[in-house]
């Protein structure tokens, strides 16, 4: 069962190889082109995908020690993301997956962030089913009720911005640079949370909000700038503890109605911000008071790769799902 998966969605090029649940390599070329730009740029990203797929997979079939020949199928991202960064994951496992002769499994990039959850590894705890995922990342922020590999609704999701993009947005406010998330992260652990106080979004249901708290950061802010013109400069640390304790509080109150409603008590969290420290801790506080039991998965499986993909090929793969070479990347599409 060695499957090889591409994953080329937004700014990481990654490539993994398979054998069933076991992640026998899996390779990541960030690009570093973006920083200086202050977020990503789809014409680089995509000019910066074709330079980088042919060695990440050759590397990461290396690693596996494994040949071409031996492949038994192609996992890719078919979407949502960049159209240009998809197009070329999308062409290039169409191309080998015609040239090897093998089947084709198109896979949904959020499916793929929840599903990195069954990863059989060392250093991971599959969760039991049914289980909740909060995934929250650069471009999402979903819990999904998770009933069996195959089977994942989404109960909540973001009405407009991203928990990602909230830390990223603020970061860029207070002149923190690019990507804003693990330095607001980093300041955070030395600032104090209850500093500042900003408004936060009333939504009925298990949906979420971002923009007002963007928009509230700024309002404060010039506020406070008006009378000390240093204010942001001297107290950085206690904004970004603030801000991030608002955004934590945002995303935890949903999930734990949600959780009490569904009566699900095995939570799981993916995405790039379950990096952040404090979203963790107060998982683990929130995990003891509620009586769940939290499933944290190591850094190299919560951000973009590709084993991710893999994992959730497999599945869909053992399901007799295949995609046909006709198909084509999607940068909208629901999970
Ligand atoms: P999507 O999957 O929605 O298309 P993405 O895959 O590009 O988005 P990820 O790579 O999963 O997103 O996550 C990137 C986001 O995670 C960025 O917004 C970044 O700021 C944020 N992030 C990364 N580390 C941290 C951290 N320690 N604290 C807060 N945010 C973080
Ligand atoms: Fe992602």
């Amino acid at each position: 069962e060695l499957i090889l998966a591409i994953e080329s969605s937004c700014d990481d090029t990654a490539c993994a190889v398979m054998e069933g649940r076991k992640v026998l390599s899996n390779v990541v070329a960030n690009q570093s082109v973006h920083a200086e730009y202050g977020g990503v740029v789809p014409e680089l990203a995509s000019r910066a995908h074709q330079a980088h797929i042919v060695p990440v997979v050759t590397k990461a079939l290396k690693e596996a020690k494994v040949s071409k020949q031996d492949l038994e199928a192609i996992a890719f991202t078919s979407g949502p993301g960049l159209m240009g960064s998809l197009l070329v994951g999308t062409s290039f496992a169409k191309s080998l997956s015609m040239a090897l002769g093998i089947p084709l499994i198109d896979v949904h990039h959020m499916r793929a962030h929840v599903l990195a959850h069954l990863i059989d590894g060392d250093d991971m705890r599959n969760p039991e089913f049914p289980f909740l995922c909060l995934t929250v990342s650069g471009g999402h922020t979903q819990i999904v009720r998770v009933d069996s590999p195959l089977e994942l609704t989404v109960l909540g999701e973001t009405i407009d911005d991203a928990a990602g993009e909230a830390f990223d947005k603020t970061a860029k406010l207070l002149g923190l640079p690019y990507p804003g998330g693990p330095e607001v992260d980093r300041r955070a652990q030395m600032g104090n949370p209850d500093f500042l106080a900003f408004s936060k979004p009333q939504i009925e249901g298990y949906n979420f909000s971002f923009s007002g708290l963007k928009t509230s950061v700024l309002y404060t802010l010039q506020a406070k700038q008006k009378e000390d013109p240093e204010f942001v400069q001297n107290h950085m640390d206690d904004i970004c503890a603030s801000v991030q304790k608002t955004i934590i509080e945002i995303l935890l109150k949903k999930l734990v109605k949600v959780s009490r409603d569904t009566g699900i008590s095995h939570i799981a969290i993916a995405g790039g911000v379950s990096a952040n420290v404090g979203l963790r801790k107060a998982l683990e506080t929130t995990a003891t008071e509620e009586n769940w039991s939290l499933y944290l998965p190591p850094f190299e499986f919560t951000t973009d790769n590709a084993a991710m993909i893999g994992i959730a090929g497999y599945y869909l793969w053992k399901d007799g799902h295949s995609a046909d070479l006709g198909i084509s990347a999607k940068a909208r599409v629901n999970l």
